[in-house]
């Protein structure tokens, strides 16, 4: 039986609104205490907990050793315990209190040394005192414990007992993957990085936002198929585009997220391309919130646009973030914790990707089926489908400029930023004039 769902709509009404942000917030502190990093196990739980969300969520493992383009699957990360006992034999240091105490992919040590052998180990943040720094050594073998400075500073001169209880063993990478169908195959590609442990904004929030989108979005019926991706930041896509290589070409939009729940203004990095319909449905959204934005262009540095857009690809992909990556102090410290993201930000992420959403569902090119002159409105009814459809206001220019630029050429994106009316006037003034017999069913876009 073919399930019958409503045609998409983004609006939502502040009770909904708080309720999602409510929602986006639960799941980042589900998510919080878990030890993710670029492989391993809490990559699995995290993606199983999603999973509890949205049940088409599929876990895929690649096997380590498995070469991808320049690179090769890594192994596997465990760890079961770490700690720092200081010479009275009491922890100073325990993994227990907080996975970001532990070098991300450390290898297994259990020794003794002295303080001045161990600071070498020890990393700190002495211009943030209170704040532990996130390390990671992902590509060396090493470890290495993180700190606040004020504990280091006051550690006593003396011999440590360090024990990491780690492993580094053959085994997978996990992501997790799941598609939305659409009317099309065409695709819409979403994704964002899973394997940050213990930190909020990067990492979290860009997860929480992805999740409560495909809920969302599985409610309506939809022109394109959506395709969420859940990976490691960089092995992690270049593993999922190594694998998909030959479907790249549906991809028709894509959106990473990254950084989606402070509360700074939200900032948008265009596609390597510049202008992809992402791009520009991005810019109308941003330019018509009423609220302050950023948009920047693509530079080849941050999260995995910097995959996607490689020239072998140049996906229609930009990132969306509010505060970007190394532009907040707490950035990769314990003070992006559940203190630093708010419900209020996360709803507005939402809302805006939802609305951006909608707007590359709407946007298309549509013909003039009477371009010789004005044809006569009043005539064909269309003044009377125009108050059926909204509150009538406005109602001639959004209807001459839709006929004027509706010649093939043009979208309904770019006759909202030629007219400087709003996208939605002019989606209406389309929908108007396709039900009275005027334009076209939407040519290809
Ligand atoms: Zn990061």
């Amino acid at each position: 039986m073919i399930e019958r769902k409503p045609t998409f709509s983004p609006t939502l009404d502040q009770k909904a609104a708080t309720r999602v942000g409510q929602d986006m917030y639960g799941l980042i502190s589900k998510l919080y205490p878990i030890c993710r990093s670029m492989t391993g196990e809490g990559v699995r739980t995290t993606l199983r907990v999603m999973q509890e969300r949205i049940g088409g969520l599929k876990i895929h493992e690649v096997a380590t050793g498995t070469p991808v383009f320049d690179w090769v699957v890594p192994q596997e990360w465990s760890i079961r315990d770490a700690y720092i006992k200081g010479p009275d034999g009491r922890k100073v240091i325990s993994f227990a209190n907080s996975n970001l105490h532990v070098v991300g992919n450390s290898c297994p040590v259990h020794q003794s040394m002295p303080l001045s052998a161990l600071r070498a180990h020890l990393h700190s943040l002495p211009d943030k005192p209170n704040w532990i720094p996130y390390r990671t050594s992902y590509f060396k073998e090493s470890w290495g414990f993180c700190l606040s400075h004020n504990q280091l500073a006051s550690l006593p001169e003396g011999d440590y007992e360090v024990m990491i209880d780690s492993s580094l063993t053959d085994g997978h990478l996990t992501y997790g993957e799941m598609l939305i169908e659409g009317e099309t195959a065409d695709e819409v590609l979403i994704s964002c990085h899973v394997c940050h442990p213990s930190l909020c904004n990067d990492n979290l929030s860009g997860i929480s936002l992805a999740v409560a989108i495909a809920e969302r979005l599985s409610e309506f019926r939809l022109r394109y198929s959506y395709r969420f991706v859940f990976v490691p930041v960089t092995i992690g896509s270049i593993t999922w585009l190594s694998i998909n290589e030959g479907q790249l070409s549906r991809i028709r939009h894509g959106l990473l997220l990254a950084n989606v729940g402070d509360a700074g203004k939200i900032t948008y990095k265009r596609s390597r391309r510049g202008n992809a319909d992402v791009d520009r449905a991005m810019q109308t959204v941003l330019r018509e919130s009423g609220a302050e934005y950023s948009i920047i262009d693509f530079i080849p540095y941050g999260y995995d646009e910097r995959q996607y857009c490689s020239p072998a690809f140049d996906l229609p992909l930009g990132c969306f973030s509010r505060t970007p990556h190394g532009r907040f102090e707490e950035y990769h410290t314990s003070a992006d914790n559940l203190d630093f993201v708010k419900s209020e930000a996360l709803a507005h992420s939402y809302a805006t990707i939802l609305t951006t959403i909608w707007v590359l569902e709407t946007n298309a090119r549509y013909l003039n089926l009477n371009p010789k002159c004005e044809p006569q409105l009043g005539r064909r009814g269309v003044y009377r489908a125009w108050a059926e459809q909204s509150d009538g206001g406005g109602a001639e220019m959004a209807l001459l400029w839709v006929l004027n630029m509706s010649d093939g050429e043009h979208d309904l994106l770019d006759i909202a930023a030629r007219s400087g009316m709003r996208y939605e006037s002019i989606v209406k003034a389309m929908r108007v004039l396709t039900q009275c017999g005027l334009l076209s069913q939407p040519a290809v876009t």
